[in-house]
């Protein structure tokens, strides 16, 4: 008997995650999956301590405190959230419930590698743009989309660039787009840029615009997998049907509520981040080595050739530092240096200075 799985599955590639080991090194620092290197709030830690007194009871169903709690501080209606196991489920849910056979999923050239995987898996087809200079380009989504397209992605700040796109060009995007195509944006690392509001405005004023939020970066929750999504009414509804009932645990969801209240810890995160990756930008910059301002809470470090980056990276893990190679993401001749500690930013920074 032959069990043949639905087209697409087997040209998904096996996601390749950030190494947090090196082999004969105890002492290592992990800079290579965009990780906030403070932890999460002490108030979000505690709530989750206090969860496991109810480690018997299921969760709720419908995340309401956890909903209410992002309300609040997003500006958001709760009715028009949900929330899922990391921002990797709310856009598993989207391809689910709006892609299937015979649909196109677009999105840029160096996009998130979690979009072709669920539109592989939804059984759609994967449509990548080309970008301008390792940048969204609004121009060239916009001529890559055909009838088929029910889908658009794009992450603002972009992973791995940390390039951005402005409000005015997003909603340029949107309404571009024809009837019956979503526009998603991916907002993982929205919270490390200064004011910015993910693409609410844009998402309020329209119904084909949608966002996709995350727990694992700012908030340091990475290890409990917990996202959300936010926009119209009738999408939220569609997604809540795909959804299982109780996809996030007892203490996902207190620790969840807890670290987005905690808004003071929010924002010395930010601006920790910042003052470190500016530190780091300038400091690559006088090497030599060639950044593009980055939003978010790693930098892009290009190298001359992929030969270079290799070797750059084998020389940080000599020194117990794990950076990422971007290779998968088109990049060969880049790394990716999530923004560390003051002290691990200083050790990448001179690691890197003797090997140039
Ligand atoms: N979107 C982008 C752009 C990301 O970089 C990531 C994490 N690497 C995610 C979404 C998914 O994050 P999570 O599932 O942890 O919310």
């Amino acid at each position: 008997m032959t069990i043949t799985p639905q087209p697409g599955i087997m040209e998904i590639e096996l996601y390749q995650s950030g190494a947090s080991k090196i082999e004969g090194v105890t002492e290592v620092v992990k800079l290579s999956s965009n990780e906030n290197p403070h932890g999460p709030s002490k108030r979000a830690l505690d709530a989750f301590r206090q969860a496991s007194g109810e480690l018997h009871l299921y969760p709720s169903t419908d995340h309401a405190e956890l909903r209410e709690a992002i309300g609040e501080v997003q500006g958001m209606d709760p009715a028009r959230i949900t929330c899922g196991v990391g921002s990797d489920e709310i856009i598993s849910f989207l391809c689910y419930a709006f892609a299937g056979p015979g649909d196109e999923v677009l999105y840029t050239e160096h996009g998130f590698s979690m979009y072709r995987i669920s539109a592989l898996a939804a059984g759609a087809t994967p449509v990548v743009a080309p970008e301008t200079e390792r940048r969204t380009d609004v121009d060239k989504l916009l001529a890559a989309v055909t009838e088929h397209t029910k889908l658009v992605f794009i992450a603002n700040p972009n992973n791995p660039t940390g390039t951005m796109i402005d409000e005015a060009e997003v909603a340029r995007l949107a309404d571009g787009l024809p009837e019956g195509c979503l526009l998603v944006l991916d907002g993982a690392y929205a919270e490390f840029v200064d004011g910015f509001d993910a693409g609410k405005a844009v998402i309020d004023a329209r119904d084909n615009v949608f966002m996709t939020r995350t727990f694992s970066k700012i908030y340091g929750l990475g290890g409990l997998r917990i996202g959300y999504g936010y926009g119209p009414q009738e999408i939220i509804d569609t997604l809540n049907r795909v959804r299982g009932p109780f996809n996030l645990s007892v203490p996902a969801l207190k620790a969840a509520e807890m670290a987005m209240r905690d808004v003071g810890y929010t924002e010395w995160c930010r601006v920790e981040n910042a003052r470190m990756r500016d530190w780091m930008t300038a400091q690559l910059d006088a090497m030599g080595v060639a950044v593009d301002p980055s939003e978010a809470n790693f930098v892009l470090a290009r190298f001359e050739d992929q030969a270079k980056a290799e070797s750059v990276d084998a020389h940080l893990k000599t020194k117990g530092l794990i950076v990422r190679l971007v290779a998968g993401y088109g990049l060969p001749s880049c790394l990716r240096i999530t923004v560390g500690t003051e002290a691990a930013c200083k050790r990448v920074v001179a690691a890197i200075k003797e090997v140039l």
